[in-house]
């Protein structure tokens, strides 16, 4: 069968890379780095949007637009941030092209060099920050809360669709405060809604912590993350929050009349998730025979495929599927019929299991005799007949269940893959055995971070929030720790 994976076990990097060119996601493109996405994978990026940007308005945020370039010297003006950014730039250094003196194509026209370099945003702060200088003057202005969707371009030695591309579509939420306290409340704030957001609506169990200094973002004082873990026991960063303090207010020279007339520096927050949500959705929950969506990113939830041989039987089963799935669009659930007789119904059933289709619901000649139909569950693969009587009910129930499903497998999935290691042989033992989370002591100092990365290529993920204190010895140095760290191999 053209479409069989390869089964994760034997090569999971193949299998995720088959999956989402086989499910019709994406594909890789002429450009390097840089992926197509295609209708099925935007469809479930816009469900993403759409959820996202309602959260974000419900807790008051407005969304806007900026320049996609920004100009060199913006960028510098932060020090670490440029030092972080500098080496993943695209630079536009031109404005024309002009014919080959060969007549062979087109070249650069040098006579047409940019006075200032522009670099294609990696990130806003810069561009959004010389913007708010005009924006913010006294106290009334603040807090300023805003959020934009938009390409941004990183440039990635090694890609990965949708985990790690050159180019991808992200949100990125820049606010302005008065105060630390306020911005730090912010950035958890919207730490918060990501953790909620994954949770609820992909189903991927996430835990909430802070990045060690090394793992910052490039002029944060402070970045916020959820860590996920994927089935192949690596850890995925799916979303960052940062509380930036008065970096970029300084860089940018952003200052406000305070109630007592005093000027002041103004605090900010950034923060943002990426297109790699739908890589961490994939690798949460999608098995050997294609995706396993879960009910509210689906952008089929339902699909009733009718069995039948010749025109009569079609006819009878026709009729009732209509009313089926007229009553399903009713309910507001996202319903296809597919009738087509250009395919067989094997070939739909296999196909709309790859595409991770939460409910399948086949009718034939004998369930119109006996007013009941099949119904087939993406997640377990478990078949059931039920009766054609009350089934709007039936299938909004099993929706909820079935996200309800999905979540607590991934969930006991994760909590099965964190461990915790007090030897250095421990450690390593169950990064190559196991691999997931460890959660073990560390010195605090950047330099130990890095050795254990040399050493093992397990990153620290993050500082969990719910770590309780607890004295101990770092396990590569044996120097005093105050708490544990959870280590990971990560994408
Ligand atoms: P950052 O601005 O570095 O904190 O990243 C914001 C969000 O974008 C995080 O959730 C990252 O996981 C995600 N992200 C960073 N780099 C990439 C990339 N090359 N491709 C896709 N997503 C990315």
């Amino acid at each position: 069968m053209a479409k069989e994976l390869t089964p994760r076990h034997i090569d999971y990097a193949k299998w995720y890379n088959d999956l989402i060119i086989k499910a019709d996601l994406a594909e890789n493109s002429g450009v390097r780095g840089c992926m197509v996405i295609k209708p099925y994978g935007y469809a479930i990026w816009e469900k993403i949007q759409q959820e996202l940007d309602r959260r974000f308005k419900e807790t008051g945020h407005q969304n806007a637009y900026f320049p996609l370039f920004i100009p060199k010297s913006y960028l510098s003006k932060e020090a670490d941030h440029v030092e972080g950014f500098a080496k993943e730039c695209a630079v536009v250094t031109h404005y024309r092209l002009k014919n080959a003196p060969d007549g062979k194509g087109v070249i650069v026209d040098d006579e047409a060099r940019l006075e200032e370099e522009l670099i294609v945003r990696p990130t806003s702060e810069t561009i959004i920050w010389d913007t708010y200088r005009n924006w913010i003057q006294s106290y009334r202005d603040l807090p300023l809360l805003i959020n934009q969707w938009a390409n941004v371009v990183r440039w990635e030695m090694r890609t990965r669709l949708f985990l790690r591309t050159a180019e991808f579509l992200w949100q990125e939420g820049h606010t302005a405060h008065a105060t630390r306290d306020e911005a730090i409340a912010e950035a958890e704030l919207m730490l918060n809604v990501y953790a909620d957001f994954a949770e609820r609506f992909m189903a991927i169990p996430v835990i909430k912590g802070v990045k060690s200094p090394n793992e910052r973002f490039a002029g944060a004082e402070e970045t916020y993350c959820i860590e996920a873990m994927m089935q192949d026991g690596k850890a995925l960063q799916a979303g960052t929050s940062h509380f930036l303090g008065q970096n970029f207010a300084r860089a940018f020279d952003v200052k406000f009349a305070t109630k007592e007339g005093k000027e002041e520096y103004v605090w900010a927050t950034s923060w943002g998730v990426s297109t790699r949500l739908i890589g961490a959705l994939i690798m949460t929950h999608s098995d050997d025979n294609g995706l396993v969506l879960p009910p509210t990113l689906a952008p089929i939830q339902v699909v009733i495929v009718p069995i039948y041989r010749g025109r009569e039987d079609f006819e009878k089963v026709n009729e009732v599927a209509v009313n089926i799935f007229e009553n399903l669009k009713k309910a507001g659930i996202a319903v296809k019929y597919d009738d087509r007789d250009t395919h067989k119904p094997g070939w739909k059933f296999n196909e709309y299991e790859l595409k991770g289709v939460p409910i399948r619901i086949a009718i034939g000649p004998k369930d119109i005799e006996n007013n009941q139909v099949e119904i087939a569950r993406r997640d377990t693969l478990e078949k059931v007949v039920v009766s054609q009587i009350g089934l709007t009910d039936y299938i909004r129930k099993l929706l909820e269940d079935i996200q309800e499903t999905i979540y607590e497998k991934a969930r006991a999935f994760r909590d099965s893959m964190v461990s915790s290691a007090d030897t250095w042989e421990e450690f390593t033992r169950l990064l190559d055995e196991k691999g997931g989370f460890i959660s073990a002591h560390w010195d605090g100092t950047s330099e130990t971070e890095e050795r254990i990365k040399e050493l093992t290529k397990a990153t620290i993920r993050c500082i969990p929030f719910d770590q309780k204190p607890e004295e101990g010895k770092c396990i590569l140095t044996g120097k005093n720790s105050k708490g544990r760290v959870l280590f990971a191999r990560a994408y």
